[in-house]
């Protein structure tokens, strides 16, 4: 027997969350971003699991994308953060990866490359975000001297990213959008006709077919969790990809005025059973997560009482019928979407499943 605690991933839904964004944009390639272990799924099997469908994966920078390279994954891999040295332009041309191109550094490195073959590359513009890219008045320049160069393929991707596009209330999408034709129109007078562009992340996929282009680049949705606090219809389709499970191992009742865990942050206020979880912080259960964050214990939702520890967490099961060691529990996945914990936890899903360390077991279906 071994610790209950696990990660179960469902590769099946990984990739029903795929064909989902493939089909709401049915002239775009769509771009698996498996970056940071996949979102803490597991770079190479979620890889693998969509190697049949994927044209190009997203990570964001070249030691991850070798991880790839080495288990096999043959198709172009994008480093959404360019190179950080000249010598991995070099590299980028041996194995096939592709390049964004995000500010001056980058771009000299690229043209000033000694490479045999020609690499991919992608200009990536500053629409507002203001953390990567060039500012839209000067990409047409640097996209004519990228394309003078015989170290770059002919068909550079012009890209940006949003920074609201999960918040319907904000016209700021509008704006980048705007600001982003403006850019691409700039390039398109100097002449240049081989223009591909991307821009839409999984918020603007799901709910803004305008923001579709040549290529989309999902990276959240892939994962079955809805990039938006409300309930959004093609996000209702997702599907959980982890479910994080693990089991009672202690189970104790406690009187009136009794504290439970580190520091006594809870105390009962009525005779209650208090069930312990192994699985704390040190398996990516964010140590933030306050009293009354929902647990499920035999599929019924239950308040996490008193501290997150290293290794347990305790969860007042005091409604419940019989507990038992070696009861079923589910922190976040099929029955409880990690959103909500995120929410008690004042982040987000994004983090709680990226932070996921490698003491949890991965277990693929
Ligand atoms: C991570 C990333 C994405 C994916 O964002 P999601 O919100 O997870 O879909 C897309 N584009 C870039 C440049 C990224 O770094």
């Amino acid at each position: 027997m071994s610790r209950p605690t696990l990660a179960m991933i469902d590769l099946q839904a990984l990739r029903d969350n795929f064909a989902l964004a493939q089909s709401l944009a049915a002239d775009s390639q769509t771009m698996p971003m498996v970056k940071a272990n996949a979102y803490g799924h597991g770079m190479v099997e979620v890889a693998q699991a969509l190697a049949e469908v994927a044209p190009a994966f997203g990570v964001a920078c070249i030691e991850e994308a070798l991880v790839l390279r080495d288990a096999g994954i043959c198709q172009p891999i994008l480093l959404l953060e360019g190179t950080f040295s000249a010598d991995e332009v070099n590299t980028a041309a041996l194995k096939g990866l592709w390049l964004m191109v995000e500010n001056h550094v980058q771009k000299e490195a690229v043209l000033n490359a000694d490479i045999a073959q020609p690499v991919n590359v992608w200009l990536g513009v500053d629409t507002g975000m203001h953390r990567l890219g060039f500012p839209p008045e000067d990409v047409a320049a640097v996209y004519q001297s990228l394309s003078d160069s015989r170290n770059i393929n002919d068909q550079i991707v012009v890209a940006s990213h949003f920074a609201c596009a999960e918040d319907f209330a904000s016209d700021f999408t509008d704006q980048q959008m705007a600001t982003f034709e403006q850019a691409v129109a700039s390039i398109a007078s100097t002449g240049q006709d081989q223009l591909k562009t991307s821009l839409a992340n999984s918020a603007s996929i799901l709910a803004r077919p305008d923001s579709h282009r040549d290529w989309n680049r999902p990276g959240y949705l892939l994962y079955g969790a809805s990039p938006f606090d409300h309930t959004q219809d093609n996000a209702a389709k997702l599907k959980p990809v982890m479910t994080l499970t693990s089991a009672v191992i202690s189970v104790r009742n406690i009187d009136v005025g009794e504290k439970v865990g580190y520091s006594g942050k809870w105390c009962a206020e009525r005779p209650s059973t208090i069930a312990t979880i192994g699985i704390g912080y040190g398996d990516g259960y964010p140590r933030s997560a306050p009293n009354g964050t929902p647990v499920l214990v035999n599929g019924i939702e239950c308040p996490l009482v008193g501290s997150v520890s290293m290794d347990m967490i305790t969860v007042d099961v005091t409604d419940l019928e019989a507990v038992a060691i070696g009861d079923s529990v589910e922190l976040w996945g099929e029955q409880l979407p990690v959103n909500r914990v995120a929410e008690h936890c004042a982040t987000l899903g994004y983090e709680l499943l990226t932070r996921m360390p490698l003491r949890v077991p991965r277990v693929y279906k």
